[in-house]
């Protein structure tokens, strides 16, 4: 049931006050990875909503760095494959990029051009939801990438900072946190 997974997240992640700076409450995933029967049911619910669809979800997108590590047996998980989204300079072929503003200055995100099939239909995945200034960066590379975003699944929505607001001003797909 849901509330068992919540419960589970919550027990695994752990805060860490001042990281990376004053101020900043740092959730980290760490004790969850470490634990394999909690890092195995959180990856199963991260993916569940999808499984099964009906057209299938294609490929799942892990935006670095612990983005990569839960979207990569997500994507196993859904029988889609996987597609990194790196910080700038990351990608050895040709790439497209989106920058966008974080609380100080900027950062870059870019995909591989040619990572994805014309409509191919492609899950979000991702530890934090925050803001959602990266996962909106991501989510416009992959529309310009000529494929369809069908959900954003996350461990931890930040809910005070309304970022699942922000996506929900873009095209209709589902955003789901487990926490
Ligand atoms: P945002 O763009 O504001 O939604 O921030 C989301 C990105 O920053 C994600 O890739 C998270 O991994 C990371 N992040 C933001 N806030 C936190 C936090 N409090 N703890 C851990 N990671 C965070």
């Amino acid at each position: 049931p849901a509330g068992d997974i919540a419960d589970l997240v919550r027990s695994r992640i752990r805060d860490v006050a001042d990281y990376p700076k004053p101020g900043i409450v740092f959730k980290d995933i760490t004790p969850l990875l470490a634990d394999p029967s909690a890092f195995q049911s959180t990856v199963e619910a991260l993916g569940s909503p999808w499984l099964g669809a009906s057209p299938a979800v294609d490929k799942v997108v892990g935006i670095e760095a612990r983005g990569f590590i839960l979207a990569a047996p997500v994507a196993l998980a859904l029988g889609a494959g996987f597609v990194p989204v790196r910080k700038a300079g990351k990608l050895p072929s040709a790439v497209l990029s989106r920058s966008y503003a974080l609380e100080y200055g900027e950062a870059t995100l870019q995909v591989h051009r040619d990572a994805f099939a014309p409509g191919e239909r492609v899950l979000v995945v991702d530890d934090v939801l925050a803001t959602g200034g990266t996962v909106e960066a991501t989510t416009s590379l992959i529309r310009e990438a000529g494929a369809e975003v069908v959900g954003v699944s996350v461990l931890l929505e930040l809910a005070f900072l309304a970022g699942r607001a922000r996506l929900e001003g873009q095209d209709g797909f589902d955003v789901r946190a487990l926490l």
